[in-house]
């Protein structure tokens, strides 16, 4: 199964016959062989969704919904299964997982209640008119997902989509196609018609491209990269299609003094930490207030210093980078972090007791400047930067000022303060006291760099709907 590719309901073979290898990061060794998409296999995905579409598009809600749930059934039937298999294929800790796999599990209930629920609206306009506007799916979407969520990310759009009437094609990162191609064979079990679901695996740079820019393709959603985002954007431009980017972040969590510092901090490891660092809302900046800043640093580096890092099957707080050439990346932060005089807390190396595995220490600087690159550039990876502060206008003025607006965290008592700060910090999401609180009814994006549109929440379907305006004369 994982290589080919799944068209129609069906595995097969890439046209060409080329593959390209998975590895477990955490031993480098190859754990199987992938099919490498060309832009023909590609098309024949497209041409099956967009085959599939003139009758999925008449399905009734109900019965969308049976499949969905049907779909979120089988997915928790084998949780185990598709965890194992996220973790071994992408790294992460077996616990980060599982939760994974349950919130795809949401992300098919959610999408399966909300089926008979897409309404247009009645509009007056004179006496003998009714004006009415009535919702329909676009058509062939396609899901292009990145690596550090491969099951979640490609589970968060899919089910919106095949809930609002349309059909798919979905294309994961090359590092993490697994449970994607797993993902087929449980909506073919579920029973989803062919064609409704095509998964193709490959490089971004011809199957993604191919994809994208596919005439037959009504809407992109993307998660990933700013820059590959600002590529979809225009390939989306050459067909006039909508795109929905999800893109990085640089998220600032703010630290005042009068905080439960306690929580504060271990919101921060977590929101630092979690994925080893490779999550797109995790905390990358954390700005405490200077009262308690040598207080704060110095429990940081502790906290810090004992967690630890191994396979993900062994469950650890950190599992290893998802590949070598993102080690050099994260390696490469380090190393201009230094040269540009940060400060050195914890981590900063490979672990010594680590011989094969794209292990990472966790690591924290000091001592940063908020005009340093470090403070300013998403590493995506874990690597924290501590950055002290004065005051609601120096803090907002040290967090606004970065290109990226995903997610920001404010830890106070002072409520006030917490709500004007809401008000001003420039994200897509903002968090009071906690970090992280995204469940998949709530809209989910960011502002500037981090993306346009959002997904979860009713929101999101809306990225898969069309309005038709209806006037009717009947005087
Ligand atoms: P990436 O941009 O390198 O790749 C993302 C996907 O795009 C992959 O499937 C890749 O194969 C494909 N791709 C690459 N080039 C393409 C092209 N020219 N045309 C079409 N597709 C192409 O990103 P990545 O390294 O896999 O993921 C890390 C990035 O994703 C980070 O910046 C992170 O912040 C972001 N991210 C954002 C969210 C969010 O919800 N906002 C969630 C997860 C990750």
């Amino acid at each position: 199964m994982f290589d080919q590719l799944f068209i129609d309901n069906e595995f097969v073979a890439p046209a060409a016959g080329r593959r390209f290898d998975a590895i477990d990061p955490a031993t480098e060794q190859r754990i199987a062989t992938l099919a490498l998409a060309d832009a023909g296999d590609v098309d024949r995905a497209v041409r099956s969704a967009h085959r599939a579409f003139a009758a999925w598009r008449r399905t009734t809600p109900a019965e969308r919904t049976r499949l969905l749930l049907k779909a979120a059934a089988l997915v928790e039937a084998r949780r185990d299964e598709i965890a194992r298999l996220e973790t071994l294929d992408m790294g992460k800790p077996l616990r980060e997982s599982l939760a994974n796999v349950a919130r795809a599990v949401r992300s098919f209930e959610y999408a399966a209640g909300a089926t008979d629920k897409l309404e247009g609206q009645s509009i007056p306009v004179d006496a003998r008119s009714f004006n009415f506007t009535h919702l329909e799916p676009v058509g062939v979407t396609a899901h292009i997902t990145p690596w550090n969520y491969p099951f979640a990310n490609a589970c968060r759009s899919l089910p919106v989509a095949l809930a609002a009437g349309c059909t798919a094609v979905v294309k994961p990162a090359s590092e993490t196609c697994l449970t994607t191609l797993l993902l087929g064979d449980v909506l073919r079990e579920a029973g989803f018609p062919p064609g409704v679901v095509n998964i193709v695996t490959g490089s971004g740079t011809e199957a993604g491209a191919a994809l994208a820019r596919h005439p037959l393709v009504r809407a992109i959603t993307f998660t990933g990269s700013v820059g590959t985002g600002q590529r979809i954007a225009q390939y989306a431009s050459e067909h006039v299609r909508p795109v929905v980017l999800e893109l990085g972040g640089k998220n600032p969590q703010l630290v005042y003094a009068d905080a439960d510092l306690d929580l504060a901090l271990r919101e921060t490891v977590r929101g630092a930490f979690t994925n080893a660092g490779q999550v797109c809302t995790g905390v990358s900046r954390v700005l405490v207030e200077r009262p308690a800043y040598t207080r704060y640093v110095e429990a940081l580096r502790e906290r810090v210093e004992a967690l630890t890092v191994a396979p993900g099957l062994d469950d650890a707080d950190l599992g290893p980078l998802v590949s070598e050439a993102h080690r050099r990346t994260v390696a490469g932060h380090v190393s201009a972090a230094r040269d540009e005089g940060a400060r050195l807390v914890a981590g900063g190396s490979v672990p010594p007791d680590r011989g094969r595995g794209w292990f990472f220490r966790p690591t924290v600087f000091d001592q940063v400047d908020p005009a340093m690159r470090i403070a300013r550039e998403e590493v995506f990876g874990p690597l924290l930067v501590v950055i002290p502060f004065d005051g609601d206008e120096e803090a907002l003025a040290i967090a606004n000022g970065v290109e990226f607006g995903l997610a920001a965290g404010i830890f106070t008592r002072d409520l006030g303060r917490a709500m004007r700060l809401v008000r001003d910090l420039e994200a897509g999401m903002v968090w009071v006291n906690e970090w992280f609180q995204s469940p998949v009814q709530v809209p989910h994006g960011g502002v500037k760099h981090s993306g346009i549109g959002r997904e979860q929440g009713l929101a999101a379907f809306a990225n898969y709907l069309q309005t038709k305006d209806v006037a009717i004369r009947f005087g």
